[in-house]
């Protein structure tokens, strides 16, 4: 069997990256892989994480195993964070450190696969690629559902597929994976509203909710309110132990990401939080995590916990880090800005305005695949075949030149 195996492609932003690096085209711009550039379109480390290093190597620490479920005090930060001082430590959230968002993810999948045996897992049309795989690989007897998001001819959230698809098709125990903030690819999120309604959805068909948390702080430069669904899921239904379990969710999954916020991409920082419905021990549910960690990377890993951890518990620092997540969201949202107006005082064809009105990394362009083909192999311009281009890429020298690239591509 092993010598039928297809050669498979690399991973769409990884490849890009490679074919990217390998260009030689001076002026070419890189808007692909989803990572944080500077306004010179350099790797940025935040202030905050550099000086949490300095501080880390002149304490001389070693190099011993973490426990399998990871660094207690990294876990305790993780929690406030996502949830806030007032809801964190409380009974029924049960957190392990993970392999960053995308380990924290893969575990998700392994622990409903194994242990809540869900029938379908619905996931966002579109979405960010790996959940497919994760749900593919984690739970193959899973069957995997889209759930419409986009709406091509509003440029916005496809609300009523969403909901109807969800009243519609779930059964009782079946997992929706929903972003926290940010949605990758789209960049539009639900309103409040919205979620209110998405919640009572959840709760009404008794399906288990896993939340996908990759830029808390990243999308808006508020860590509190980019937590905003998540807290409100956790308040309104397992917050309250004495709500019978007919009217809530089957449970719920935080999977956290430390790459984007914190720039810390390449150590592989995450969490995943659990939390029980008052029928199922937290304690017991927990256990199963542990063996699953224990089973799969035995412990996790130091560095980025420990700057992690820094970081949130120094009150300089902490300032220092809202100041770097402020200083990224905004440089992203001011190159929304001048990318709008670049396509529209050289009169490109369309109504730009959708470019401001998204959240997060990315823009969602609507260019098809011919169009973006057309970019990289003319304007070694190089983004994602789905039209997701990761605006880190666009500084003050090279928008013009994209955006007269944009409108050789959507005007012909
Ligand atoms: N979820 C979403 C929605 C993402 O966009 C990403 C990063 N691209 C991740 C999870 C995982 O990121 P990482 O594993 O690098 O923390």
């Amino acid at each position: 069997i092993l010598s039928d195996l297809p050669e498979l492609p690399l991973a769409e932003s990884f490849a890009l990256t490679e074919a990217y690096n390998l260009d030689t085209f001076p002026e070419k711009v890189n808007l692909g892989q989803g990572v944080y550039r500077d306004e010179e379109c350099q790797s940025w480390v935040l202030p905050s994480v550099r000086s949490a290093e300095e501080f880390l190597h002149q304490q001389h620490l070693n190099h011993e195993y973490l426990p399998i479920p990871g660094a207690a005090p990294f876990i305790k930060e993780a929690q406030n964070l996502v949830f806030g001082p007032q809801l964190a430590q409380k009974e029924n959230i049960r957190s392990v450190q993970t392999v960053a968002g995308t380990g924290a993810n893969h575990l998700a999948a392994l622990f409903c696969a194994r242990y809540l045996r869900p029938k379908n897992v619905f996931i966002s049309d579109p979405t960010w690629d790996n959940h497919q795989l994760i749900w593919e690989t984690a739970g193959p007897g899973i069957e995997r559902k889209l759930y419409p998001y986009y709406d091509p001819s509003t440029r916005s959230l496809h609300f009523d597929g969403m909901t109807a698809e969800l009243e519609n098709s779930a059964e009782e125990n079946d997992v929706v994976i929903l972003h926290a903030c940010a949605h990758n690819p789209t960049g539009i999120d639900p309103t409040q509203t919205q979620w209110k309604k998405i919640a009572e959805i959840v709760a009404k068909k008794r399906l288990f909710v896993v939340f996908d948390s990759a830029y808390q702080g990243f999308a808006s430069g508020d860590p509190d309110a980019d937590a905003w669904a998540i807290r409100y899921f956790y308040s309104t239904f397992f917050g309250d132990a004495s709500l019978s379990t007919s009217a809530i969710p089957a449970g719920m999954i935080v999977c956290q990401s430390f790459s984007k916020n914190f720039g810390l991409y390449g150590e592989r920082i995450g969490a995943l939080h659990l939390i029980t419905p008052p029928s199922v021990s937290p304690w017991g549910a927990y256990t199963h995590l542990v063996r699953l960690i224990r089973s799969e990377i035995s412990c996790p890993s130091l560095f980025g916990a420990r700057c992690v951890h820094t970081i949130l518990t120094d009150l300089d620092l902490r300032s220092k880090w809202i100041e770097d997540v402020k200083t990224m969201a905004s440089r992203i949202q001011s190159v929304r800005t001048s990318l709008k107006s670049e396509l529209e005082n050289i009169g490109a064809q369309g109504d730009w305005d959708y470019i401001e009105r998204q959240i997060g990394m990315f823009s969602y362009t609507g260019l098809s695949k011919i169009q973006v083909h057309r970019l990289k192999q003319v304007h070694h311009i190089y983004m994602l075949e789905n039209g997701r281009m990761s605006l880190s890429g666009l500084n003050g020298n090279n928008v013009a030149y994209v955006a007269r690239a944009i409108k050789d591509v959507v005007d012909r």
